[in-house]
């Protein structure tokens, strides 16, 4: 618990319209020199014109101690997300239910299994990780961190959050806080993010294979990624970007299963799409399933991708179910088990039963889950009443978990969007921490904790997402 001290040393300036727009104008130019960008949304492949990504005018308050909190849990999460898709027995009985009536959850399980039978011939594992929080604030006004989720493929944002430091910094100088402009944090995690990829390369142990980046067909968050690309080439490993579509038209396997794309043999494939349905199009499984099958580093590998599935987070949440995975640190089970709120399951039974009595009786209380990746998915307040009334007795609301709605205390901020304007607006915050770890056969040889995003969006908005145009990128001035 930490007492949370809305009052930054800079609110009074938020009224002072004349100078905020002066400065909002120097914080753009500075997020430009930065590069702080994004393709634009008329013209989502190419870069000849590109504008900068979505950011906030301030830093937003942090308490010091929830900030530390999530941190030292980064190291417990990947141990427990690489324990868990080391289980298919778990998995399989978690997800049952969700394979019936989720078309996308079933494809993904039904390529891990196929994959397990033949017999798996990766042995470097490579996990990149984001886990997300929130700041929940009691009656009494102590805040306490509560997981939103936490994302194991496509985790992104750590290369341009590398780079909003620098605009906070200056923005804050010229409103003469210096003093508070030093103290934010420095924080790069396309490093440590690109130190991982690059070592299980190097785990792989062949000097000529290369890096595999997994792409839209869309790209418009591309330099958020390019960070992360620039850091490996400077380690002298070479990166493509490749869509699934041209993988499953020129990739190919050899007899001992290695990895070729385009002549070249691929060490780590990297993936920054197939986490939503569209993601695959006509040949997309096609490509995921043979580069499943191969000896390449996935990150991630598809079990622990399915880890990160709403439902594995609900079940997890279950008494026992922590200490079946840490059974010997009982230490790191309490601090992943103190960052949970209310998970429910709506599996068809008891429980589910009452699940969903409880959510129709208080949807506002609650939010409504599907098992869905990217933003703008959830359902809120008298929505989850229509579903639950609609779909409430059938096998289909196994495709939805329900969780506590985490209420954060609202601050101030200028939010700067393209086209956006000026508006002093009332905001929360979410905060991500990027885990890293690698594992070759059954020995973990890299466990990090490598940075972290702040991402704020308007209090109005239900559902996130910076790539989804309701947050902005933000930097967290601990108090
Ligand atoms: P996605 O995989 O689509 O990112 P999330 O679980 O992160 O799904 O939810 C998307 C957004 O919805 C979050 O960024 C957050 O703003 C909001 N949200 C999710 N869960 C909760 C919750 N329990 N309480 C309040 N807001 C939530
Ligand atoms: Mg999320």
């Amino acid at each position: 618990m930490s007492n949370f001290a809305v009052r930054a040393p800079w609110e009074d300036i938020l009224f002072n319209k004349k100078l905020i727009e002066d400065v909002a104008a120097i914080a753009v130019d500075t997020a430009l020199l930065q590069g702080v960008l994004m393709r634009t949304k008329e013209e989502p492949n190419t870069s000849e014109v590109v504008n900068y990504a979505p950011f906030s005018l301030l830093p937003s308050v942090v308490p010091r101690s929830l900030f530390e909190e999530a941190k030292a849990v980064q190291q417990d999460f990947n141990l427990l997300v690489d324990s868990v898709s080391q289980d298919f027995q778990f998995l399989k009985e978690t997800l049952a239910s969700t394979v019936k009536v989720d078309e996308f959850v079933a494809q993904l399980f039904k390529i891990y299994k196929q994959v397990l039978d033949e017999g798996m011939v990766q042995s470097v594992f490579l996990g990149i990780n984001r886990s997300d929080y929130m700041f929940d604030c009691g009656p009494d006004g102590n805040a306490a961190l509560k997981q939103i989720e936490i994302n194991t493929i496509a985790a992104s944002f750590g290369g341009l959050a590398s780079r909003t430091t620098d605009i906070h910094r200056h923005v804050l100088n010229v409103l003469g806080k210096s003093e508070e402009a030093s103290r934010l944090l420095s924080n790069r995690p396309s490093e440590g993010i690109a130190a991982g990829i690059a070592q299980s390369w190097k785990l792989y142990g062949s000097c000529k294979a290369i890096v595999m980046i997994l792409v839209e067909d869309i790209q418009r968050n591309i330099f958020d990624q390019r960070y992360i690309e620039n850091e490996l080439w400077k380690r002298k490993i070479p990166v493509i970007r490749r869509t699934f579509c041209d993988v499953s038209k020129r990739a190919s396997l050899d007899k001992d299963r290695r990895l070729y794309m385009d002549g070249q043999e691929v060490a780590v494939a990297y993936f920054r799409t197939g986490y939503m349905p569209q993601d695959y199009g006509a040949k997309g499984w096609e490509a995921r399933l043979l580069m499943e099958r191969s000896q390449a580093v996935k990150c991630p590998d598809i079990a622990t991708q399915l880890v990160g599935t709403k439902k594995v987070q609900q079940e997890l949440s279950r008494p026992g179910i922590l200490e079946r995975f840490l059974p010997t640190k009982p230490e790191a089970v309490n601090r992943i088990r103190k960052t949970f709120t209310g998970l429910f399951s709506l599996d068809m039974g008891e429980d589910g039963d009452k699940t969903v009595a409880m959510a129709i009786a208080a949807p506002d209380r609650f939010v409504l889950k599907p098992q869905r990746e990217g933003g703008g998915n959830n359902i809120y307040g008298d929505k989850i009443k229509m579903v639950l009334e609609k779909d409430g007795r059938s096998e289909k609301r196994s495709s939805y978990i329900l969780m506590d709605k985490i209420h954060p205390q609202p601050v101030k901020n200028y939010l700067l969007k393209v086209g956006g304007g000026l508006h002093l607006t009332e905001c929360i915050s979410e905060l991500g921490i990027f885990g890293v770890y690698i594992r070759q056969e059954r020995e973990l040889l890299l466990n990090k904790q490598v940075g972290h995003l702040l991402r704020t969006k308007d209090v109005q908005y239900e559902n996130g997402g910076v790539a989804a145009g309701v947050a902005v990128l933000d930097n967290p001035f601990l108090l």
